[in-house]
């Protein structure tokens, strides 16, 4: 991200204030800031969901701000469990693939290494109305590596889960993305959350970034008041 900026309105606030981040390949990046701080818009500019007010995103060096967002190599997954309801599990997954031409066969060997990299191999013929809401953020996590997307965004993927399911939910996000090879970002405002995901945690308020740093970095180095006290460093 070079410079990145957002307002939604033409004289409106800086929602993002000149953003600049370089992420290197494989890295498991967690946004963490409070409600309302950026982090949101942020990845929907990055997925193509939003436009950018200024600045440059880009992808192996190319900007991607003129590509359209299922060309940008980018896959996103969200709060709600966006499943298609009169899909299948296979179908679900699958459509991503079959919007891109790929040959029937490699289609059926795809959905099939991307459910079973996320659990669901025996639910591939049930339908979401027929699943708990952990087994459909699955199929909404197998729909997105089955493109083997450059970049995974995840927007507080785990918060409508129960408490128990949030965590075991949390190894298995970071075991698919060290097994797919990912680079991911992932946005929360969940401290703890964050701590045990990343390899290194983008510390956001009011649309500027406090701070970039490893879990151990930000927790016993912060660099401003604002870290500290959103990390909970004692004193
Ligand atoms: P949360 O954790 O609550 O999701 P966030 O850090 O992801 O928060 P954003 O959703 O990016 O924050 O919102 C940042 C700011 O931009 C907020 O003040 C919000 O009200 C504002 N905002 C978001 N979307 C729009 C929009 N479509 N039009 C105008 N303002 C918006």
């Amino acid at each position: 991200l070079k410079d990145l900026e957002k307002r939604y309105t033409k004289d409106g606030n800086l929602i993002v204030n000149k953003m600049n981040l370089l992420i290197e390949k494989g890295e498991f990046i967690v946004f963490l800031g409070p409600s309302g701080c950026g982090k949101t818009t942020t990845i929907r500019m990055i997925s193509g969901l939003e436009d950018v007010s200024g600045g440059d995103i880009l992808i192996e060096g190319e900007s991607i701000l003129g590509k359209k967002p299922k060309d940008r190599g980018v896959s996103m997954i969200f709060q709600s469990y966006a499943v298609w309801p009169h899909m299948t599990v296979f179908e679900n997954i699958a459509y991503p693939l079959k919007l891109q031409g790929i040959p029937k066969a490699e289609i059926k060997a795809r959905v099939h290494a991307a459910a079973e990299a996320s659990d669901i191999t025996a639910l591939l013929d049930r339908y979401p109305a027929q699943m708990s809401g952990g087994q459909r953020q699955r199929v909404a996590v197998a729909r997105a590596i089955v493109i083997k997307p450059k970049l995974f965004l995840m927007d507080e993927p785990l918060s409508n889960l129960d408490a128990k399911l949030r965590v075991s939910m949390r190894t298995e996000l970071k075991n698919i993305h060290t097994r797919e090879n990912s680079t991911s970002i992932f946005v929360t405002h969940d401290q703890s959350e964050a701590m045990s995901l990343a390899d290194r945690i983008v510390v956001m308020n009011k649309g500027i970034i406090e701070q970039i740093g490893t879990p151990m970095e930000v927790y016993q180095d912060s660099a401003t008041k604002f870290v500290a006290s959103f990390i909970g460093t004692p004193p």
